[in-house]
């Protein structure tokens, strides 16, 4: 085997996942059709629950600190205030996916995970024993071979898929209904500080910098679809804004432009035996809100520590079809939501009307907060049994005090390993994780809050004890006073982290 996982693509969810497979033990090899980096800006935020897990694994300060946080995040261009403490990371922060790939990158190298580039995936054949992945090796790569050997691969090449497309994974949706073109330029003749979201007769245009003297222009128009192979050009989005604006306020010098469109589409499935996918290779939507480079990633974070433990034969490799019951939905959601958003950017007096009418509605705080939690997914709930309120959702970052100094539970994380959280002192708890000791880590703390914030729920009291799966998702949760249920915490154990080491 070259690898026990190979990734394809080195955009943010292929880093991540590489990240979490190499914390998680795995060896993986990422491949990546371009011989450098884009620069491409794409994406221009992180939403709370990405910081949250960049937190988990005590990256975050990184990303911090080469961006820059806002207090409004939008619906459709309505904002939204994010100015609210479901999270110990309430703000979007702002910063470009350059700059993300970059950090990614640079955290993956120090992991040790490999990126070949220069080498896409062009055929995938899987048998019993693992999956041959063909590449097409552009002249520098001369000396990559021309096919690996792997467990599993991985398809996060973005969505034009060439896994999915290679796996058989039907893709079905919703198809374009407008055109949007996305150019970095100089912008000499803007009379205005910023434009967001001018609506116009056929659409609508934003003119943002990004960086002193650089602005993202951004047009769209609507019953107006391209031809998704026509390179888009410099001159079109002149054209575009011209048509919009009635002038370019002097555009020049561009970057690079891009163009998006409102289509959105699902993987059927995002397993197909040995093959999996995640990110855009999953799932295409209309980028309002910010939604998908952050669901990539938490796409990155669900799957790797649950491929790592199947591929180090610690989990039956039935646990990696919880990938696709737990993430499908999370997607299906976003796709609603931009589909929601596309319908109410569109141009019209009726449109316009129904955006006055919801303006109204957004400033309301239950408003302001169901959206809030949604397009941050901080309220992602699993499927996990157990009918306690924090069952299933992401663990809150509670203050803690433990023997070793930890302060808080998202530091518990950081090896990326589940955590059996201790906060009432009990020696049934002890003796059952002595079971589990070679994969869970139990810690023994106290909670320095009676009570813990949970999105949509209000507060909950401080649990007596947790499990706590590496994606910082609750898999167990003893309430305090309540009974200690032993035989559903070695049940819990057993799902997500295979049978108990025999005595
Ligand atoms: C204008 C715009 C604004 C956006 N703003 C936001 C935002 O604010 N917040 C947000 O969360 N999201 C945003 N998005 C979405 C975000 O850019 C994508 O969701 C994100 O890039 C997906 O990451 P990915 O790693 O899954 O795929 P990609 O970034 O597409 O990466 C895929 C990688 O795979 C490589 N590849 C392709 N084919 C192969 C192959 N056959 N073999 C090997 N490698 C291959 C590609 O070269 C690429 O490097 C925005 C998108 C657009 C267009």
């Amino acid at each position: 085997m070259d690898a026990d996982v190979v990734i394809a693509g080195a955009g943010p969810t292929g880093l991540m996942l590489a990240c979490e497979l190499r914390l998680a033990g795995a060896d993986v090899l990422v491949v990546e059709r371009l011989a450098d980096r884009t620069g491409e800006s794409r994406a221009g935020g992180m939403h709370s629950r990405t910081l949250e897990v960049l937190d988990q694994r005590g990256v975050l300060d990184r990303f911090l600190a080469a961006g820059e946080l806002q207090p409004v995040g939008h619906f459709s261009g309505l904002y939204l205030d994010f100015d609210e403490s479901e999270s110990r990371h309430p703000y979007p922060l702002m910063i470009l996916q350059s700059v993300i790939e970059r950090l990614l990158e640079e955290w993956a190298a120090e992991l040790g995970v490999r990126v070949r580039r220069s080498c896409g995936v062009s055929g995938v054949r899987q048998d019993a024993s693992g999956v041959t992945v063909e590449l097409d090796t552009v002249p520098t790569a001369q000396t990559a071979p021309a096919a690996l050997r792997a467990r599993y691969l991985v398809g996060c090449d973005g969505g034009r898929s060439t896994v999915r497309k290679l796996a058989g994974i039907d893709f079905p949706g919703t198809p374009a209904t407008m055109t949007a073109l996305i150019g970095d330029v100089e912008l000499p003749d803007l009379p205005e500080e910023y434009v967001w979201v001018r609506r116009c007769a056929t659409g609508d245009y934003s003119a943002i910098a990004f960086e002193p003297g650089w602005y993202r222009v951004i047009t769209s128009e609507y019953d107006r679809v391209v031809d998704r192979d026509e390179p888009p050009t410099f001159e079109q989005l002149r054209e575009s804004l011209v048509r919009l604006a009635g002038t370019d306020f002097g555009m020049h010098s561009p970057r690079w432009v891009s163009r998006f469109n409102d289509a959105a589409r699902q993987a059927a499935r995002y397993r197909q035996g040995r093959v999996l996918l995640a990110g855009d290779a999953a799932h295409i939507h209309f980028p309002a809100g910010g939604q998908g480079l952050n669901m990539g990633v938490q796409d990155a974070v669900n799957l790797g520590w649950k491929l790592a433990a199947v591929v180090r034969g610690r989990a039956p490799e039935s646990l990696l079809d919880s990938y696709h019951s737990e993430r499908h939905p999370v997607a299906e959601r976003v796709l609603h939501n931009t589909r929601a958003q596309s319908a109410l950017a569109r141009p019209g007096p009726q449109t316009d009307a129904l955006r006055e009418v919801f303006g109204s509605l957004i400033v309301l705080d239950d408003v302001n907060r169901q959206l809030r939690v949604m397009l941050t997914a901080l309220d992602v709930r699993y499927a996990v049994d157990g009918d306690h309120p924090l069952t299933g959702r992401r663990v809150p970052d509670a203050g803690l005090k433990t023997a070793d100094g930890a302060t808080r539970v998202f530091e518990l994380l950081h090896a990326g390993r589940p955590v059996l959280l201790d906060l009432g002192g009990s020696a049934a708890l002890t003796a059952i994780a002595g079971r589990w000791a070679d994969r869970v880590d139990l810690v023994e703390a106290r909670s320095e809050d009676d009570h813990w914030p949970v999105p949509v729920v209000g507060e909950v009291p401080a649990p007596a004890a947790l499990l706590v799966r590496p994606d910082g998702h609750v898999a167990w949760v003893a309430a305090a006073g309540a009974r200690l249920d032993t035989s559903a915490l070695r049940a819990a154990l057993t799902t997500w982290f295979g049978p108990p080491a025999r005595r």
